[in-house]
């Protein structure tokens, strides 16, 4: 029953705390800043409630004394409340009032540092606040108050300080905050670095000096850099073989989470198109429990996704229940998903398709009949299971979990879809569930494929492949969408 002040980091998801991720799995309530950490709300249980306050420039925002109310209520109401703000929550952003609302009213409170853009964004674009024999502070200023008139800031005092100065919210006054800088002393020639976007795929980094910083074409949000350490360019962010690029993807398959975790860790953003969700078995499970609960009686279980076996594995008491039975995985992702439970596939074939699986499968036993174990989606190919009986297997197909459609994505979506760099699909029903959601109005210049089996139903729908991935993983496709499209060219 505590209200929780948590820093989300500059943008970047991967930015976020252990902490931070902690008490976002259990709100009740999750009142936010902008929409820009869409991601990070994922976070937070589907259930919870999520409230946008605004706080964005010039935009629509909440009056802060709405915010302090509505954070005291909820808390006095017993609510895990998170109070998600950029970067961190005690530097430019209102934290210091919303913490004293709370003390005041006697509400339980927990400040959560987050990673602050003064510092993380001169980071992405390689510039460091301080270096060895260059500098001895860096002083983090707002530019946001009245540069001009009496302000608080003593910027002559700044400049004379002489060491890196990190302005924030500077963007519309940097021709004052400039005249003021060079009037404390500091030379025309100070290096200047502005970072507009910082941690995120959009970042652009501009290096000018104090006396062109004024004229300098710079939008928000921006930090920028003054100082001698603003001429270093130590850039590995913008140099991340995907950076600048988007792709679309489908979600959610069973891969999903993982591809949108890797293109962004290549510096591309993922843009996620909810084409299908994953739901209950129509018998609510009942047929799997059985299964699970008789599956020292098989002499294989093949599972063909890692929903499979996030479904299977919890039914069993631990994981010797397997007793002699031997497992098989269609996939890395499935033998890693059956990994983390602690089981290791006895086969994984070499091509991630029914067809090699069924290839590298033993012959049944002599003299007895053999016996398969199939968790999987309710409709998926036959492939699998009509080539095991072929081979002389009994299979018995048991229904896991169903997929569903979803419902169309707006418009917005669509068009963020439509002009990405690339869609990339891994898998048949994932290309099917995206034409008949979102339209192939929303498909990207160019296609990328994990695999034979989706290329193929792709071009069944008239889709031309621009890419298909070998090996028939995440990595190769990582692999092909790095090798078609490379990072963003500035033009
Ligand atoms: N509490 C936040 C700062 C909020 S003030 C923090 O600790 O980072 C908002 C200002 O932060 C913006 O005007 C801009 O100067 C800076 N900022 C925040 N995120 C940024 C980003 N991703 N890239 C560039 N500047 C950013």
């Amino acid at each position: 029953m505590t209200v929780y002040l948590v820093g989300a980091g500059p943008g970047d998801p991967g930015l976020l705390t252990v902490r931070a991720a902690e008490v976002l799995a259990r709100a009740d309530v999750v009142v936010h800043d902008r929409l820009s950490v869409a991601t990070l709300l994922d976070l937070a249980p589907a259930g919870a409630e999520r409230i946008s306050v605004g706080k964005t420039p010039r935009g629509p925002s909440t009056p802060q004394e709405q915010i302090d109310t509505l954070l005291v209520e909820r808390g006095r109401a017993g609510q895990e409340v998170v109070r998600l703000k950029g970067g961190d929550p005690f530097v430019f952003a209102r934290g210091a009032e919303e913490a004293a609302a709370l003390a005041a009213a006697g509400v339980a409170f927990e400040v959560v540092p987050g990673i602050t853009s003064a510092v993380a964004v001169p980071a992405y674009a390689g510039v460091p606040l301080t270096a060895r024999g260059l500098t001895t502070t860096f002083t983090v200023v707002t530019g946001h108050e009245d540069v001009q008139g009496a302000g608080v800031t003593d910027w002559e005092a700044v400049a004379r300080l002489g060491g890196t100065i990190v302005v924030l919210m500077g963007v519309a006054h940097r021709a004052d905050i400039a005249a003021r800088l060079l009037g404390g002393g500091l030379s025309p020639d100070t290096p200047v670095a502005a970072v507009q976007w910082g941690t995120r795929p959009e970042q652009r980094s501009q290096r000018s000096t104090l006396a062109s910083l004024g004229t300098a074409e710079i939008a928000s949000p921006a930090v920028i850099v003054i100082g001698a350490t603003a001429a270093l360019d130590l850039a590995w962010y913008e140099r991340l073989p995907l950076f600048g690029r988007s792709v679309a993807v489908t979600r959610p398959t069973a891969t999903a989470g993982e591809l949108s975790r890797r293109l962004v860790r290549l510096g591309a953003r993922a843009v996620e198109v909810p084409c299908t969700r994953i739901v209950e078995a129509a018998d609510g499970g009942a047929a799997l429990r059985t299964a699970a609960a008789r599956v020292a009686d098989v002499d294989w279980v093949v599972f063909t996704s890692a929903e499979a076996v996030g479904r299977f594995l919890p039914l069993l008491r631990d994981a010797r229940a397997f007793g002699a039975a031997r497992v098989a995985a269609i996939g890395r992702g499935t033998a890693d998903a059956l990994a983390a439970g602690a089981v290791v596939a006895d086969l994984v074939p070499d091509r991630f398709v029914a067809e090699s699986l069924l290839a590298a499968f033993p012959p049944p036993p002599a003299g007895r009949p053999g016996r398969v174990l199939l968790p999987r989606a309710a409709v998926a190919r036959d492939v699998l299971p009509d080539g095991l009986r072929a081979a002389g297997w009994e299979v018995e197909v048991v229904e896991a979990y169903r997929t569903e459609v979803a419902p169309p994505p707006p418009p917005a979506m669509v068009v963020e879809a439509a002009s990405a760099d690339a869609v990339a699909f891994t898998s048949s029903s994932a290309v099917t569930a995206f034409l008949e959601v979102a339209g192939p109005e929303a498909l990207a210049p160019i296609v990328a494929c994990i695999g034979p089996v989706t290329a193929a139903t792709a071009r069944r729908h008239g889709i031309a492949v621009d890419v298909e991935a070998e090996p028939h993983t995440l990595d190769g496709l990582l692999d092909a969408l790095v090798a078609t499209l490379g990072p963003r060219r500035e033009e």
